[in-house]
């Protein structure tokens, strides 16, 4: 499949917040957003952003003891993080492959050590950097319609 990166800067949380918004707002049904990054890189605020950009209104954070969470936008979204996850049989078990082929969007932190169950079409993002540095973050997405703009101007699923 052919894929397409976008590489942002960011400088604090709140544009890293709105990157994830912008990317959010062109999400549809059945979407997964696998992302990557060290811990404290910025996934979880990434995900808020996300989480915005769907309308959603509860308040976001990594599901580290249930594994996952789920909120409530204009679309279900299942936020995932694999930094606790035992084995990928573990992850099945939580019912991956449903939230991965429904109506709703999924978002994973951690993505990396899930790699054999992410569905090639998902798009990957990943954060380097960490502290008080500025975030990189790369965006690769496949080439469906719906994202080949650029994550400032998305288009409409079309
Ligand atoms: P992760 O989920 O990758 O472990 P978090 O999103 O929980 O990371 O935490 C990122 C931390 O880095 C937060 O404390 C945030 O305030 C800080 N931070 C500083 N600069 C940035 C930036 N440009 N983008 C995102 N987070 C940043
Ligand atoms: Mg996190």
């Amino acid at each position: 499949m052919v894929a397409s990166t976008t590489e942002l800067v960011t400088r604090s949380p709140e544009e890293t917040e709105a990157v994830g918004e912008r990317l959010g707002r062109a999400l549809g049904p059945g979407d997964v957003v696998a992302l990557t990054g060290d811990l404290g890189a910025g996934k979880t605020c990434f995900i808020r952003g996300l989480a915005r950009g769907l309308d959603v209104r509860q308040p976001v954070s990594s599901p580290t003891f249930v594994l996952v969470n789920q909120y409530a936008g204009r679309l279900p979204v299942y936020h995932l993080d694999a930094y606790r996850t035992g084995s990928l049989t573990e992850v099945l078990d939580l019912g991956f492959d449903e939230y991965v082929s429904g109506d709703g969007v999924t978002m994973i932190e951690w993505a990396d050590t899930l790699r054999p169950l992410i569905p090639a079409d998902a798009v990957w993002v990943h954060i380097a950097g960490l502290g008080d540095e500025p975030r990189t973050i790369s965006i690769a997405r496949p080439d469906a319609p719906y994202l080949t703009g650029d994550v400032d101007s998305p288009r409409e699923r079309g």
